[in-house]
C-alpha cells in the first residue's frame, strides 16, 4: 500500500490528537489537518467533572498540550467548524459552513455526545423528562444550561459546561444528579466538596451497578452517603419543575418532590456519528470498524467513537476511557501508514470520588462473581476479582493500584495476544 499522502482526522481531542503525534513519530511527512467543532485548543475531559468544576484547576491546567508543541506538529488545525458530511468514498468531509476537506485517509475521532432529558410540555411549570429516556444533544454539541427550556439544568462534556455548571454551583445551594453512573457519581462528589446539598437520582439499584456491579455499588452507594449525598436509586426522575424560567426541582416516578436549584442530568452519551448519516459507513453503536480499526477503505476510527473488533475476545468493543484514547491511536496511525496491527487492549478505566480511586482493569461484568482478594473495604484499600465461567474478567483496585496492575499482569495479559481468556 502506497502511504496517504494527506491525512485528515475529525475530532481534536485525546484520540484525535494522540493520532496525529503518532503520525508523524511513524514518519508521515505529509499533509495533516485536524478539524474540530470547538474553538478551544485540544483539553483534557477527565479533570472536568474534578478540579476543573472543583475550581482548583483553571482551564489552561487542563489544556492537551502547549501552543509550541501543537505547532512543532506541523499540522494544521480547523477549529470552530464541525463536519456534518462525509463521503467515504473519496474521502471529502464537509464542515457546516460549506467547505470541503478531501484527504488521502480520514480519520474519525468524533467521540460522544451527552444524553439530555427530553424537552416536551412545559405546561404549569412541569417539564416531563418520560423517565429518564434521554434525548440527544446536537452531535458533538455539549449540553446546553437551560435543558427542557429551563435554565439551572446541565450536562457536562465539555470545557464550556464544566465552566458554565462550575459558575451556577457557586451561587446555588441544592444540587440534584440524575444519573448513577461515573460521571454522575464524580459530579456529586465533587458538588460536596463545594459544600453543596446533594442528591443523586438514578434508575439503578446502586451506584455505577452497570459498569462494576452490585457489590462495588453499594460500597460506592455508602461512600457517598457516608459524606452526606442522599441517593434516590432505582427511582426514575419523572418531570422537573421550574419557576420564572429556572428549574425548581426534580419530580420522581415515586411521587418524591427533589427541591434543587441546579440540576445536572448525567444520563449517559451516544456516539457522535450523526454527520455520517449517509456516509456509506456502518453505524450501530459507534463507526463499526474491523480488527485493524478500519470503517472502509482509507478511513479510520478512534476513541469513544469507535466500535472495532477485538481480535483476542472475538467480539466487538466500544471503549469509552481515556487510556483507550492514546491507545488505539498508535495502532490506528501505524495502520494508517500502511502497518497491519490488531489493536487487542485491556479496557482500562479510572474514576476518582472524594480520597479514593478506583481502577478497573478488563471487563468487570455487573453479572461477574467478585471475590476481594488483598485489602478490606472497612480499611478503604483493597483489589477485587471479577469472575465469570471461572474465569477471571476484570480486575478493580480500590486505593489499590499496585496490586491491581498486579493482578492484571498476571489474570488479563493474554487478552493483548489473539488468544482466548486465561483462567485463574
Ligand atoms: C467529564 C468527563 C470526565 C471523564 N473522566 C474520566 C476518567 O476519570 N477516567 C477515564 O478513563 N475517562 C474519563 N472520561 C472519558 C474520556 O475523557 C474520554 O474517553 C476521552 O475524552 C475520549 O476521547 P475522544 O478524543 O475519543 O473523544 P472526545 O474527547 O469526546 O473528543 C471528540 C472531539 O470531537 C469533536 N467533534 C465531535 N463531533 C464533531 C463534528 N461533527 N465535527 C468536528 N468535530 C467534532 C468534539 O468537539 C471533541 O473535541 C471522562 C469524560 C468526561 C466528559
Amino acid at each position: 500500500m502506497t502511504p496517504p499522502g494527506s491525512i485528515l482526522i475529525v475530532g481534536a481531542s485525546a484520540a484525535g490528537l494522540s493520532t496525529a503525534e503518532a503520525l508523524r513519530r511513524h514518519g508521515h511527512e505529509g499533509r495533516l489537518t485536524l478539524l474540530d467543532a470547538e474553538p478551544h485548543l485540544p483539553y483534557d475531559r477527565p479533570p472536568l467533572s474534578k478540579q476543573v468544576l472543583a475550581g482548583t484547576w483553571e482551564p489552561a491546567k487542563a489544556q492537551l498540550r502547549s501552543t509550541a508543541q501543537l505547532e512543532a506538529l506541523g499540522a494544521r488545525f480547523v477549529r470552530g467548524e464541525r463536519a456534518v458530511a462525509l463521503d467515504a468514498g473519496t474521502r471529502s468531509v464537509t464542515t457546516a459552513s460549506g467547505r470541503v476537506l478531501r484527504a488521502d485517509a480520514v480519520v474519525i475521532a468524533t467521540g460522544l455526545t451527552a444524553r439530555g432529558l427530553p424537552g416536551q410540555n412545559s405546561q404549569n411549570g412541569q417539564h416531563s423528562a418520560n423517565s429518564l429516556n434521554g434525548q440527544d444533544c446536537q452531535d458533538g454539541q455539549d449540553g446546553q444550561d437551560g435543558q427542557d427550556g429551563l435554565a439551572g439544568v446541565h450536562t457536562l462534556r465539555g470545557l464550556d459546561d464544566a465552566l458554565t455548571l462550575r459558575t451556577h454551583l457557586t451561587g446555588a445551594t441544592r444540587l440534584v444528579v440524575a444519573g448513577e453512573g461515573v460521571l454522575g457519581a464524580e459530579i456529586a462528589a465533587t458538588a460536596r466538596g463545594l459544600g453543596l446539598d446533594v442528591t443523586l437520582a438514578g434508575l439503578g439499584h446502586t451506584l455505577l451497578g452497570d459498569q462494576l456491579g452490585d457489590v462495588i455499588g453499594a460500597l460506592l452507594g455508602r461512600l457517598h452517603t457516608d459524606r452526606g449525598v442522599r441517593l434516590r436509586l432505582g427511582a426514575a426522575v419523572e418531570s422537573l419543575t421550574g419557576a420564572n424560567g429556572r428549574v425548581t426541582g426534580v419530580r420522581l416516578a415515586t411521587g418524591e418532590l427533589l427541591p434543587a436549584d441546579a440540576v445536572v442530568v448525567a444520563i449517559g452519551s451516544r456516539p457522535a456519528t450523526g454527520w455520517l448519516e449517509g456516509s456509506g459507513l456502518s453505524l450501530g453503536d459507534g463507526v463499526e470498524c474491523d480488527t485493524r480499526c478500519r470503517a472502509a477503505e482509507g478511513v479510520y476510527a478512534v476513541g469513544d467513537v469507535a466500535a472495532f473488533e477485538h481480535e483476542g475476545l472475538g467480539r466487538r468493543l466500544r471503549l469509552e476511557n481515556r487510556t483507550n484514547a492514546t491507545e488505539q491511536a498508535q495502532v490506528v496511525a501505524a495502520n494508517v501508514l500502511g502497518a497491519d496491527r490488531p489493536y487487542t487492549p485491556v479496557p482500562y478505566f479510572w474514576t476518582d470520588q472524594y480520597d479514593v480511586k478506583l481502577q478497573a482493569h478488563g471487563l468487570p461484568s455487573p453479572d461477574a462473581e467478585v471475590s476481594i482478594t488483598e485489602g478490606d473495604p472497612e480499611q478503604g484499600r483493597f483489589a477485587a476479582v471479577y469472575r465469570e465461567g471461572g474465569q477471571i474478567t476484570g480486575v478493580l483496585g480500590w486505593n489499590m493500584p499496585k496490586q491491581a496492575r498486579v493482578l492484571r499482569q498476571r489474570s488479563l495479559g493474554a487478552w493483548q495476544r489473539p488468544q482466548p481468556l486465561s483462567s485463574a
